[in-house]
C-alpha cells in the first residue's frame, strides 16, 4: 500500500500534524493517521489541503481568453456580456474535435497547478459547424473525456442540453445549431457519454439543461427526468437583460421559475445565480443546492455581484468554477468573490461569521461545494475519499512564518497558483514542484491549435 506523510495537514475536524496518509489500489483514502513518529518519507514543509473542484468549466474557451477586450465601435461600443458571447460564437467557426482535446489538456493542467484536482464540464459544443453530428455522436464529449485522463484530473462532464435560441421556444441559428438537440437525440448522447465513461473511473456523468432561455418547460421536465440522481447543473439569472425576458415571459424571475416548477435539491448546482431578490437568495440557501459561483468570469464579463453575505447568512452553500477561463486561479477566485462584497458594502471580512478566519471559510466551503456539486467523493482529507491532496509550499515568501487558518489567509489573499507545490488526484503524483508532468508536451500541442484557430 502507498503512503504519504505530510508535516502538517487540514483534516475534515482541523489541523493536525505529522499525517500518515494511507491510500489502496484504487487511489482511495484507506487511513489517515495523525500524530505519526517523524519519518524520513515526510514531505517537509509541504502544508497538505484536501482538493477542490472547479465547479464550471468550457473548456474550449481557453482558447479565446483575452480576445474579448476589445471596445466595440458603432452599436458595439456598449460592450456587454452579449457583444462578449459574439466573440465567443466566432471563435467556433473552425474548432475541431482534435482542437478541443489540445486546449482541454492545457487547461487541466493549468487547474491542476492552480490547486484544482476535479472538473464540472458544462459541455456545449456537440456538432460540426453546419450542425451535423459528427460520426461519433459524442465525439466532443469523448475529447473532453480524455483530455481529463491524459492530465489526471477528475472530471465530471456535464452534456448540455440546448434546444432554443430564446424564451418562448425560439429556434437556434447561427453557431447554436452546434449545440442543438432534442430530447430525444440529448438521451442518446448521455447514453453514448456513460458508456464511454465506463473506461474512465473518476469521470461522472451529470447532466446540465443550458439556461431557460434555451429550453422549453416540457422538454426541461424531460431532461432533468434523465439525470438518474446524477448531478444537475444549469445557468442562471447571469444577466439583467435575461432576468427581463424571463418576466416578460413568464412573469416570474429566473430562479423563482425554476424553484416554482421544479424539486430543487442538493443534486442541483445554479451557476452564477447572480440576479435575485433577497426571498429567492434564501430559498435556494434553504434548498441544499450550491451556487456556482465564477467571480473572475462574473467580473470580466460585467456580470454583477452576487449576494453572498444574505446568502451566508442562511448558510447556503456554494463552489467555485473558472467558466470562461480568463484566468486560472483557486486563490484568486475565492478572493475576487470576497473583494465583490466589500466593494458594494464598503466593508470587510463579509462571509464569515465573528471570529472566524476568511481565507480558511472561503476554501472549506468551496471544497465542500466543489465536491457537491460535481458528485465526486473529495475535497476531504478522510478515509473513504479519493487522495485527492494539494500541497502548498510552507517556504513561499506569503506563506513562511505563519500557521494553520494564516497559511489558508495568506494563500487566498496574498498569493497565487505559485503557492502550489505539489498535486496528487486519485494518489497520483501529477504535479511536481509546481510543474505537471506532461506540461510541456501539452503546451507544445496547445500552442498547434491556437495556431491553427488563430494564426
Ligand atoms: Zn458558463
Amino acid at each position: 500500500m502507498k503512503q504519504l506523510f505530510f508535516s502538517n495537514a487540514l483534516l475534515p475536524d482541523g489541523w493536525a500534524q505529522n499525517v500518515a496518509l494511507s491510500i489502496d489500489e484504487q487511489g482511495r483514502l484507506e487511513h489517515v493517521e495523525t500524530d505519526m513518529p517523524a519519518s524520513g518519507r515526510t514531505i517537509d514543509g509541504a502544508i497538505a489541503l484536501p482538493g477542490t473542484a472547479n465547479l464550471h468549466s468550457h473548456a474550449f474557451q481557453r482558447a479565446m481568453a483575452g480576445l474579448g477586450e476589445w471596445r466595440g465601435t458603432g452599436a458595439g461600443a456598449d460592450d456587454s456580456f452579449w457583444t462578449w458571447r459574439d466573440v465567443m460564437y466566432r471563435s467556433l467557426e473552425k474548432l475541431t474535435p482534435e482542437q478541443v482535446h489540445a486546449i482541454a489538456a492545457q487547461l487541466y493542467v493549468e487547474m491542476l497547478e492552480a490547486g484544482f484536482t476535479a472538473v464540472g464540464e458544462f459541455q456545449y459544443v456537440h456538432h460540426q459547424p453546419d450542425g451535423r453530428p459528427y460520426d461519433r455522436l459524442a465525439e466532443m464529449s469523448v475529447q473532453l473525456m480524455q483530455a481529463a485522463e491524459d492530465t489526471g484530473l477528475a472530471q465530471t462532464l456535464l452534456p448540455v442540453f440546448y434546444a432554443n435560441g430564446g424564451f418562448a421556444g425560439q429556434s437556434v441559428q447561427g453557431a447554436q445549431l452546434r449545440f442543438y438537440n432534442d430530447p430525444v437525440r440529448f438521451a442518446e448522447l448521455v447514453n453514448a457519454c456513460r458508456s464511454h465513461s465506463k473506461d474512465h473511473p473518476r469521470t461522472i456523468i451529470g447532466i446540465a439543461p443550458h439556461s431557460l432561455r434555451a429550453v422549453t418547460p416540457e422538454s426541461l421536465a424531460e431532461v432533468v427526468g434523465q439525470a438518474g440522481g446524477a448531478p444537475i447543473h444549469m445557468h442562471i439569472a447571469e444577466q439583467v437583460r435575461e432576468v427581463e425576458d424571463c418576466v416578460s415571459w413568464s412573469g416570474a424571475r429566473p430562479v423563482e421559475w425554476l424553484l416554482d416548477h421544479h424539486e430543487i435539491d442538493p443534486a442541483w448546482c445554479l451557476i452564477h445565480a447572480t440576479h435575485m431578490q433577497q426571498s429567492e437568495t434564501k430559498a435556494l440557501a434553504a434548498s441544499g443546492a450550491v451556487a456556482g459561483l465564477c467571480p473572475i468570469t462574473e467580473a470580466n464579463l460585467g456580470d454583477g455581484i452576487f449576494d453572498g453575505v444574505t446568502y451566508s447568512n442562511a448558510a447556503g452553500r456554494f463552489g467555485v468554477g473558472s467558466d470562461s477561463h480568463v484566468r486560472i486561479d483557486l486563490a484568486e477566485e475565492l478572493r475576487s468573490l470576497e473583494y465583490s462584497q466589500r466593494l458594494r458594502d464598503l466593508g470587510r471580512n463579509r462571509l464569515v461569521s465573528a471570529g472566524t478566519a476568511n481565507g480558511r471559510a472561503l476554501f472549506d466551503n468551496a471544497a465542500a461545494g466543489g465536491a457537491q456539486a460535481t458528485g465526486q467523493e473529495t475535497g476531504r482529507i478522510a478515509a473513504g475519499s479519493w487522495c485527492d491532496v494539494v500541497a502548498l509550499d510552507s517556504s513561499h515568501p506569503v506563506l513562511c512564518g505563519k500557521s494553520r487558518d494564516n497559511w489558508l489567509n495568506g494563500w487566498l489573499f496574498s498569493g497565487d497558483r505559485s503557492c502550489v507545490l505539489d498535486v496528487w488526484v486519485s494518489g497520483k503524483h501529477l504535479v511536481q514542484a509546481g510543474r505537471h508532468m506532461k506540461r510541456d508536451a501539452i503546451a507544445r500541442s496547445f500552442a498547434a491549435a491556437m495556431e491553427a484557430l488563430f494564426g
